[in-house]
């Protein structure tokens, strides 16, 4: 069952993966390429400080949630023994998101007995895999066949993250031991789906996006091509859904003919993501178009200000267009899930607004998710709360918030043939392997709470290129020096400052970004924002939280809330807040989204209500949420 071939083209591979980018197969030469996050380093006071709580605090914290799965695996090696009870059937999927976690640690720093731990576990995972590559414990352990419950049994999403583990994991290390497991395990699907041409997909989506993740690193285009199958496979014979609608599971049109996102929130963004996936590397412009407008659909119309998705909670998903109750259900999966979607869009079509999007999530909805602790978490990210405690809730998100937190800066940085791409502000450095001339990056920047943002441009030799650094959409009047000069004009592609020029070692860029306490508003069609607004600071989303302002944190804000901003050092781990004055004329505080909720209980929210906010229905087009200006004179 082993596909051939492909060990020597990953041991091919190895030596230009390390610390550099995956070409890119897909017919668009305009494609984004990624950097990987071995070739990044993030030392800011935002990020690192985060990123270090992942793996000090999260990592040794997460493996005894995980444990029932690895005795699973565990007892699978002895016959006769008995299913582990506890264990659920996605379980493995957490299993496989703490290894990706893992992975993405020891990309960021060498850690010997991290490493050999990671093995150990891959080794009993090994050990249970079937002669023919199968491999889903819980299954297995319960004697069914493979592959009989497809709807709603999870081998694909727990296959997806295993997959996705694999490539981090070899990436990260160089070895193949998780690898050779997950290529076992790919290559029976494909025999199964493809080769026997059995009918079916996984009702969870995330196998597409795992498998050509794994192509990436293989090579193997039987992965590009199992993914197709389950990606157009959709819609085809919506009729055999059970229990819930084909919609949930992405099912009730061809996905050439899908026109919105619809259904369970985390198998759509996860199912679109393949989407985008399939699409860079194949080129299918059709497939291009679909994601697209899924994409579209979901930032343009059900998406919340945070980043958030999913807003009804009966079945976890996506409502209609502009329904965003501000108790809705926002999983932290979903949000992890918009940011690596948010990254495919980024790279399929190089447009800085998907950074945006990236952004926005990233610093809010996903964040939000994770305690500052590193160690308990929010399952549900509302923009309206009272008295929920975070906790330790292991059915699915607190490992794919740790690896969403360590893929930060990945996301940073891009490039293309001639162009360098800087999407998001993270300190640090990364090393670009532009086909002319490695580029290093040298950022440094007090980012999200100073706008100032300074680009030390390190080209190996010297060569023409184009630094293209985001602009973010929310910002006005961002300014720039080269070299110290003043760019008396900036040059903006597709969201993107173009600085053009041949580059020498030692070239700066210093970007400056106003950072105004802004009121945020959303689309007239919100119903749950009409007549309010949401304070935000460059990236961040704030909210009001009832421990700051005795008791309230829904307030009235009159024509000026005299907002005024202090940072504090020594609160929530160091954040920038917000004074403001209520209508009334009483002082308030606001504190960035993600930092809610980490000081026991107490109510939480985004919205305020806005004194004699005019709804003005004009120039939305493409847009969800923009800058409330106040009453017109
Ligand atoms: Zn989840």
């Amino acid at each position: 069952m082993r596909s051939s071939g492909w060990m020597a083209i990953a041991t091919t591979m190895l030596g230009s993966f390390l610390g550099e980018a995956v070409a890119v197969g897909g017919e668009d030469g305009a494609s984004l390429r990624p950097v990987q996050v071995k070739a990044v380093s993030v030392n800011d006071h935002f990020w690192a400080p985060k990123q270090k709580v992942i793996r000090r605090d999260t990592i040794p914290h997460s493996w005894p949630y995980v444990e029932p799965s690895i005795e699973e695996f565990r007892r699978l090696a002895t016959p006769g023994r008995p299913p582990v009870e506890k264990h659920i059937k996605w379980g493995e999927a957490n299993l496989y998101k703490v290894l990706e976690t893992v992975a993405y640690a020891l990309a960021q720093e060498p850690d010997a007995a991290l490493d050999r731990k990671a093995d150990e576990v891959i080794a009993i995972i090994a050990a249970a895999q079937r002669p023919d590559g199968y491999l889903h414990a819980w299954s297995m352990a319960r004697k069914l066949r493979p592959w009989d419950d497809l709807y709603l049994r999870h081998e694909g999403f727990v296959c997806g993250h295993l997959y996705e583990a694999a490539a981090a994991h070899f990436l990260a290390t160089g070895k193949k031991n998780l690898l050779e497991v997950a290529c076992r395990s790919a290559d029976f699907a494909w025999e199964h789906f493809v080769h026997q041409q059995n009918a079916g997909f996984c009702g969870h989506a995330g196998m597409e996006l795992g498998l050509v993740e794994l192509y990436r690193v293989t090579g193997n285009k039987k992965y590009v091509e199992l993914a197709q199958a389950f990606i157009e496979r959709r819609g085809q014979h919506p009729e055999r859904a059970v229990r819930y609608p084909p919609a949930y599971f992405q099912d009730d049109l061809p996905v050439r003919q899908q026109q919105s996102i619809n259904g369970h929130a985390v198998r759509a963004v996860f199912f679109t993501t393949g989407v985008a996936d399939l699409a860079l590397e194949t080129g299918d412009r059709d497939m291009r178009a679909a994601a697209h407008r899924l994409w579209e659909s979901a930032t343009q119309r059900k998406m919340y200000i945070t980043g958030s998705v999913g807003s009804e909670s009966t079945q976890e998903a996506f409502g209609p267009d502009y329904e965003l109750p501000n108790n809705g259900y926002t999983e932290s999966c979903a949000a992890c899930g918009m940011a690596n979607l948010a990254h495919r869009m980024l790279r399929l079509e190089g447009n800085a607004s998907a950074a945006d999007e990236l952004e926005r999530v990233v610093y809010n909805g996903m964040l939000h998710g994770m305690a500052l602790d590193g160690k308990s978490s929010y399952y549900q990210n509302p923009l309206s709360d009272r008295n929920r405690l975070r906790n330790n809730n292991w059915t699915c998100c607190p490992p794919n918030l740790s690896r969403t937190v360590l893929l930060v800066g990945k996301y940073a940085y891009a490039y293309s043939d001639d162009r360098v791409y800087v999407n998001l502000f993270v300190g640090g450095t990364g090393r670009i392997p532009l086909p002319k001339t490695p580029v290093a990056l040298d950022v440094q920047t007090d980012y999200p709470w100073q706008g100032t943002v300074k680009i030390g441009v390190e080209p190996e030799r010297p060569a023409e290129f184009a630094l293209c650094v985001r602009i973010p959409g929310w910002c006005r009047g961002a300014t720039a020096r080269l070299n110290g000069a003043e760019v008396k004009k900036l040059e903006l592609c597709k969201g993107y400052a173009v600085f053009r020029r041949r580059w020498v070692p030692h070239d700066a860029v210093v970007l400056e970004l106003p950072l105004p306490v802004m009121r945020m508003e959303a689309h007239p069609a919100v119903q749950a924002a009409r007549g309010k607004v949401a304070i935000q600071r460059g990236p961040l989303v704030y909210g009001l939280e009832g421990l700051d302002n005795e008791g309230l944190s829904l307030v009235n804000l009159g024509a000026d809330p005299q907002f005024r901003v202090e940072y504090r050092p020594d609160f929530l781990g160091g954040v920038s807040i917000v004074h403001g004055l209520t209508a009334e004329g009483k002082p308030f505080v606001a504190i960035p989204f993600y930092a809610l909720g980490n000081r026991g209980k107490s109510s939480q929210d985004v919205w305020m209500n806005q004194q004699d906010k005019r709804e003005n229905r004009d120039g939305w087009q493409g847009t969800l949420y923009r800058e409330y200006r106040g009453r017109p004179l």
